[in-house]
């Protein structure tokens, strides 16, 4: 099937279609249809958890050179950046760093200091949401690794969607994996993972916002204590 973008009156009822389709099948089928469909226009947008691990493993078999996006807000964990920089060289990932139009220290100058305290939602707004638009510029269709056991929130995550807050085709293939199949996967494949995952880090983002927790309910836990928010929001609805 092909995916016009621009046929706006069409195209809901196709990704309805193609959801109904992939419900059942593989995650590999969906990376295959994606890489086919959108070629060049395709961009994999990862922050190196577990899912997006195995998205990057299953992809470098399927289609190696597909851009492999990620948020570097300059406030990652030591760890973070250094599995980075490992999987990049393993995969021989396609790679761009996107970072914020302001670096922290322009951003305390001119919206006060961590930011991240007074008001996280303007500070991932400037860190994630924006960045992510800028480089999205150019592509139809993104592949995130949003699965339906990560939060009550995410359960509904449908396996390709119209993303309103890009304008572009969303893809999830890793939606209906369970955590416990993420890891299998990882083990099996002898893959890297942030050792912070080893220290009771369920979820790792940004380190001003990221906690280990002593017993996690969801594989999302731990980010953002304290205040009335879970997600940054580029997976959330303009
Ligand atoms: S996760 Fe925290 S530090 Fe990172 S962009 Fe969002 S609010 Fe800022």
């Amino acid at each position: 099937m092909n995916i016009d973008i621009t046929a706006s009156e069409t195209l809901r009822d196709e990704l309805d279609e193609l959801n109904n389709q992939f419900e059942t099948g593989y995650a590999q089928d969906v990376l295959h249809w994606a890489s086919e469909t959108f070629g060049k226009r395709l961009a994999i947008v990862t922050s190196f958890q577990p899912t997006g691990i195995v998205t990057l493993h299953q992809m470098s078999e399927i289609a190696p050179d597909t851009t492999v996006l990620t948020l570097d807000t300059g406030l990652l964990f030591p760890e973070t950046y250094a599995l980075i920089d490992e999987l990049e060289a393993r995969l021989n990932l396609n790679l761009v760093r996107v970072k914020p139009r302001l670096t922290v220290d322009e951003q305390a100058a001119r919206h006060g200091d961590a930011l991240w305290e007074t008001s996280p939602d303007h500070c991932c707004h400037l860190r994630k949401v924006v960045p992510l638009g800028d480089a999205l510029v150019g592509y139809h269709a993104w592949i995130s690794g949003l699965r339906r056991d990560q939060s009550p929130q995410r359960a509904n995550t449908p396996i390709v969607s119209w993303d309103s807050r890009y304008h572009r085709v969303k893809l999830a293939p890793f939606a209906t994996w369970t955590e416990d199949m993420i890891w299998a996967y990882i083990h099996v494949h002898n893959l890297p993972y942030n050792e912070l995952h080893d220290r009771g880090y369920p979820s790792i983002g940004c380190f001003p916002c990221t906690s280990a927790v002593a017993q996690a309910s969801y594989s999302r836990d731990g980010r953002w204590n304290g205040h009335n928010k879970i997600e940054c929001g580029i997976h959330l609805a303009s």
